[in-house]
């Protein structure tokens, strides 16, 4: 189990995360996903870690400071297959003032279980990429035990039941699901989703490219945008959450910040100035010296280069 920040999220704010599944065991194998792909296709909800373990680190975490906008239980897998995720939100939630957000695939609200654990976090944010089961197939590659039609069902059900916030994540693949047609099947489905925002992202970060999940352009977004909705926002780039460089030096060294981003997720050179608020010089020093260590390598891609730790699983946070 690892623990990751508190570092800033594209959705959430400065997120502490908690893996509590192991890499990379999911009841998908998305082709977007960052993670790459899936080890351990299951479906078999299982305790991977004590709730005693999870809630001792995450205490310290918290003890260490900074104090996170929300404690995010998302990461290396799908996290509703932990068995007893109902309780472990109940504890977390005496720990801290900060929200729980569960981001979760959805396809294990099926499971009643899973469904009332769902209910318990303060901030629900489930994914739907599909408004038919081909392209559910083509884009997710499920666990054959699971039913899109169901599926569908048990996220209106939970969405419409969630007493808290409930934000819907649409990821759009180009030549896949960006089309009017698939944009129109996913919005019948998210108008009978009880939600607070639909954020509408496209995979723009590495290794993607290279599974075939192509980021759709910017005039498709805005499509979805009027198709989806006025809850719907196009999310593709990084909301900036400027901190001080003396804010951060309080609490941690610079350097190992930069890093804990980098094992997160790959970066650009901008995507570090905006997330930690440093100018472009101060980041790329602290590349130039994370680089000379060989502690992060950079990737050279279409879309910019990306500098990421090596060894290390990105997330789709
Ligand atoms: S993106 Fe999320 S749901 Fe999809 S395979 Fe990766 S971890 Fe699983």
């Amino acid at each position: 189990m690892r623990i990751y920040g508190p570092v800033p999220s594209r959705r959430f704010g400065l997120s502490l995360g908690v893996d509590i599944v192991p890499h990379k065991v999911c009841p998908l194998d998305c082709i977007y996903c960052q993670l790459g792909e899936t080890d351990c296709l299951q479906v078999e909800r299982e305790d991977f870690y004590t709730i005693e373990e999870i809630i001792s680190d995450v205490k310290e975490a918290l003890e260490e400071g900074p104090a996170p906008d929300v404690i995010t239980l998302a990461g290396s897998g799908e996290p509703g297959l932990y068995l007893h995720l109902g309780e472990l939100i109940d504890e977390l939630k005496k720990l801290s003032d900060a929200p729980v957000l569960l981001i979760t695939n959805a396809v294990l609200l099926t499971n009643p279980d899973m469904a009332a654990a769902a209910l318990k976090a303060d901030i629900l944010a489930p994914s739907l990429d599909a408004g038919d089961v081909e392209t559910f197939e083509r884009i997710n590659k499920p666990h054959p035990d699971l039913n899109f039609d169901d599926i569908v069902e048990s996220l209106v059900a939970v969405t419409n039941a969630h007493p808290g916030e409930v934000r819907l994540e649409v990821m759009l693949i180009r030549d896949i699901n960006d089309d009017r047609e698939s944009i129109e099947k996913i919005a019948a489905i998210t108008k009978r989703v009880k939600c607070d925002r639909i954020d509408i992202n496209t995979p723009v970060r590495p290794p993607v490219p290279e599974r075939g999940a192509l980021p759709c352009n910017e005039d498709t977004l805005e499509l979805a945008k009027s198709i989806l909705g006025p809850k719907a926002v196009p999310i593709a780039k990084f909301e900036k959450r400027h901190r001080s460089q003396k804010q951060l030096h309080e609490f941690n060294d610079v350097d190992k910040n930069v890093r804990e981003t980098l094992m997160r997720r790959p970066c650009t050179l901008k995507d570090i100035c905006d997330s930690h608020g440093l100018d472009e010089p101060t980041a790329s020093d602290i590349i130039h010296r994370l680089q000379a260590a060989g502690l992060i390598t950079a990737d050279h891609t279409d879309q910019g280069t990306y500098y990421r730790v090596p060894g290390q699983n990105p997330t789709s946070l």
